[in-house]
């Protein structure tokens, strides 16, 4: 009897590994699709200056609605397209269409707006990475140093020669690197010291904490202070309260992104969302 309840488990367990296999790969067909159907685009995501209210840069986000009109989010998509290595060929069109429009927004605003741009494990790990971005860079009159590179606290980590390597020769040609989603990847610190990020972004996850009083401030209050000593400019993520800003502000971090100030944009809603800061701001 036991046997038989093992033996079932079993055919369920392998009935959904095919079922899970199947969908990966109708995921992956619509993928291909959709990035030559012209059903993928990029958002951008305002990066506010708490101390004057003013932006200070946009993080890229990309998009797939399909032709029914349906949102896939990155979290279900983007996981596919590492596993299949076409996150190569989709990195690439995302850093040539976040640069673009970051030169179109140069051309039409001159804000001197930084374009921080997610970098998937396996595009880092990549041997033609740095090519790829020196041909995307040349492509556009900016500045190198307008150009943020977010890889997540697992890839800072992974080996540690090949790391500070990339590090650097992405320092050589005037770019800058962020940690993503810092604090929930167990970093170890000691590997932390001895690379040169420019910048930490606070998880989400951490800042959601921070909504009741005097609650939840340990980990940020940690994370602001340790970018501090080693020299790091340290971003909040997923800030979505005023309570929020102001106790972020108590901690000593200045730059914070989040529904706030302003979620994700195309680039037509991001315009009229410049044109509304810059007439408020001045
Ligand atoms: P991430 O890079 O940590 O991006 C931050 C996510 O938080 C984004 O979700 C953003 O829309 C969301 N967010 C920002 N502010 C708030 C807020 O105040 N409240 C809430 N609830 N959410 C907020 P999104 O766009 O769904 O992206 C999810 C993840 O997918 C990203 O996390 C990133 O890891 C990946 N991703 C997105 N676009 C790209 C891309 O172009 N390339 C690569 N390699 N990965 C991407
Ligand atoms: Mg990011
Ligand atoms: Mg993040
Ligand atoms: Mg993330």
């Amino acid at each position: 009897r036991a046997k038989d309840i093992i033996r079932g488990d079993a055919v369920e367990y392998t009935h959904e590994i095919e079922k899970e296999t199947h969908q990966r790969m109708l995921m992956l067909q619509g993928l291909r699709k959709a990035h030559a159907e012209h059903e993928l685009f990029m958002v951008y995501q305002p990066q506010i200056d708490l101390n004057t209210g003013k932006i200070n840069g946009l993080e890229a986000l990309i998009r797939w609605k399909t032709h029914n009109g349906t949102m896939i989010p990155p979290d279900q998509f983007i996981p596919v397209a590492e596993s299949s290595g076409l996150i190569v060929q989709l990195g690439e069109w995302i850093m040539c269409s976040a640069l673009r429009d970051l030169e179109h927004l140069e051309n039409r605003y001159a804000l001197g707006l930084q374009m921080g741009i997610n970098i998937s494990p396996v595009q880092f790990r990549h041997p033609n990475f740095l090519n790829t971005i020196k041909t995307e860079l040349n492509k556009f009159n900016l500045s190198r140093n307008q150009v943020e590179f977010e890889i997540t606290e697992s890839v800072a980590m992974m080996d540690i020669d090949t790391v500070r390597a990339t590090l650097k020769q992405i320092h050589d040609l005037g770019a800058q690197v962020a940690i993503d989603d810092f604090g929930t990847g167990f970093s170890c610190l000691s590997y932390l010291e001895t690379l040169h990020f420019d910048r930490l972004k606070i998880d989400k996850s951490f800042i959601d904490k921070m909504s009741n009083e005097n609650a939840g401030t340990y980990i940020p209050e940690m994370i602001i202070n340790l970018g501090r000593d080693l020299d790091m400019s340290v971003i909040a993520e997923g800030v979505e309260t005023q309570e929020q800003v102001s106790r972020l502000k108590g901690l000593n971090c200045f730059e914070a992104q989040g529904y706030f100030f302003g979620k994700p944009m195309d680039m037509k809603s991001l315009e009229i969302w410049l044109d509304g800061h810059i007439a408020k701001q001045g």
